[in-house]
């Protein structure tokens, strides 16, 4: 069937779209013309370069609601946008409507259910802020800036997910504007469809306007392993390190970087941006003797270069990472689910490493398994509960003469890597837009048909087919 929604039909169809908007919306609607249009157009990844028609600031699910009955009226190509982190840029179009939630942000922690209601506009910073003022928390991802919205309805990986699951794991419900422009509430019992769609396959279904989370009680402060070791030493400990992960326990979700030593007042300037094995571990309960011993294998695999391991607050290790990854530089990420970390998966990863094209390029390489593996494998729509790990070739940089290069490594790198994959990929590190035909069974797997059913059902005339399609 073609995609009648690919282009708005000109300029008298857009200026129609504006004026609806204008005239329904409580936020602020942004056209071509209006002076905050760069600034409201940016996302994360200064690689994207958008010009959609208007933007629709929304200030409530209210305005959601009118967003979604201006676009079935005016047909236009919709994007839906979160906290804009998602690095194909998947959350503006061109020359379409962008419904934009990140005014959203009210958070309300019930401390007596453990649970917290997030607009979607929120930040994984704002969200841990609030829940942290009652020691509890959701597991999010390891960058603050992040939006709670994308994350969560592709997954969510983070320090804590072997212990608590993954983001979408721990949603409770969600407050979903479906395409007829009727405001639904999906869990287990109400639309268990929508539910089932959302957690990990939640692009296309709808504009999420908040989620309901079960909290943890956690912190305010948790115990973590840091340690930077010598890149000399790098195959010796991926496989140290590999065989430590095997048996950790679930309280801890050890991950392993490939990167360079941060330029951070706390280590010696000449160490600064030298090529180092980080290790990271977060121990998901209380300081003291359990995280101690529960943490130990990270900690003794080698010595390090410099040991940053202790007892922080939570809120500052989830925000501690953010400034290495500052808005509007160039950013590409693809991943990796794999079973096994072979030595051979070693050795080719290590060789990938050594073509990095620039400093701030990294590969990550997490742990699965613990409370990933046992939600069941049809409970949602994420489909890579057995992986046991997960590998994302990270290249970052900031001169447009290198995109050519730095994209190539990534992908270059990707293909390398793809014999000793498990055959799936993470849609929250999937690419650019044209990678997305490649990823298509990929990232769903043997879910893809139910999601497309799910989809069709809520959303027949394919108002949020673009939406569905991008990574
Ligand atoms: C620096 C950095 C660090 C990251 N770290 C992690 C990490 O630790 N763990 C992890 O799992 N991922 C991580 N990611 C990937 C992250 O999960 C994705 O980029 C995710 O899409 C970000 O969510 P967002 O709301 O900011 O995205 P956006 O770009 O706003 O949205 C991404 C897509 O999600 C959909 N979407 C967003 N909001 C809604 C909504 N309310 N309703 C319906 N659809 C919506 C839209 O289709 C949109 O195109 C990281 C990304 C970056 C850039």
């Amino acid at each position: 069937m073609p995609d009648t929604r690919e282009t708005m039909s000109g300029a008298v169809s857009e200026r129609a779209l504006v004026d609806q908007l204008r005239s329904s919306l409580q936020g602020e609607v942004i056209d071509r013309g209006h002076p905050g249009y760069d600034a409201a157009r940016a996302v994360w990844n200064g690689l994207i370069d958008r010009r959609p028609a208007v933007i629709a600031k929304c200030a409530g699910t209210a305005d959601v609601v009118e967003a979604v009955r201006a676009a079935r009226e005016h047909r236009p190509v919709v994007s839906v946008r979160g906290g804009g982190h998602q690095v194909a840029g998947s959350a503006v179009c061109d020359d379409g409507l962008v419904i934009d939630l990140s005014p959203m942000k009210g958070v309300h922690v019930d401390p007596a259910a453990r649970t917290a209601r997030a607009q979607a506009g929120t930040t994984w910073g704002e969200f841990d802020r609030e829940t942290q003022l009652y020691g509890l928390a959701a597991p999010g991802g390891e960058i603050s800036a992040t939006g709670i919205a994308g994350l969560t309805l592709g997954g969510g990986f983070g320090f804590l997910m072997r212990t608590f699951g993954l983001s979408c794991d721990n949603v409770r419900s969600l407050t979903v504007v479906t395409a007829d422009g009727t405001v639904r509430t999906a869990g287990p019992e109400e639309e268990p469809e929508l539910y089932w769609a959302a957690r990990g396959g939640g692009r296309g279904i709808g504009v999420v306007t908040s989620f309901e989370f079960g909290l943890h009680p956690l912190g305010p402060e948790v115990t973590a392993v840091l340690a930077l070791h010598p890149y000399e030493r790098a195959e010796e400990l991926l496989r140290a390190w590999r065989d430590a992960a095997a048996v950790a326990p679930e309280t801890i979700t050890p991950e392993l970087l490939l990167w360079s030593v941060p330029p951070d007042p706390a280590i010696p300037p000449d160490m600064h941006r030298a090529n180092c094995v980080m290790v990271g571990a977060v121990y998901g309960g209380p300081p003291g003797a359990g995280a101690a011993e529960a943490l130990a294998p990270q900690r003794e695999l080698g010595p390090p270069l410099m040991d940053l391991s202790g007892t922080v607050p939570y809120v500052a290790l989830q925000s501690a990472n953010t400034w290495r990854f500052p808005d509007g530089e160039r950013y590409f990420m693809k991943s990796h689910f794999m079973d096994e970390l072979g030595d051979e998966a070693i050795g080719t990863l290590l060789n990938c490493y050594s073509r990095r094209p620039t400093p701030e390029s990294l590969i990550v390489v997490r742990t699965l398994g613990g409370a990933v593996a046992r939600v069941g494998p049809d409970e949602t729509a994420f489909a890579h509960r057995s992986a046991r790990f997960n590998v994302s070739i990270d290249a970052g940089w900031q001169d447009p003469a290198t995109d050519g290069t730095a994209i190539g490594w990534a992908r270059s790198s990707w293909d390398a890597m793809k014999p000793f994959s498990s055959g799936g990929t993470y849609v929250n590190f999937a690419g650019l837009g044209e990678d997305a035909g490649e990823l298509r069974g990929a990232v769903f797997g043997s879910h893809e048909e139910r999601l497309a059913r799910t989809r069709a059902a809520y959303d027949p005339e394919g108002l949020f087919r673009s939406a569905a399609r991008r990574p």
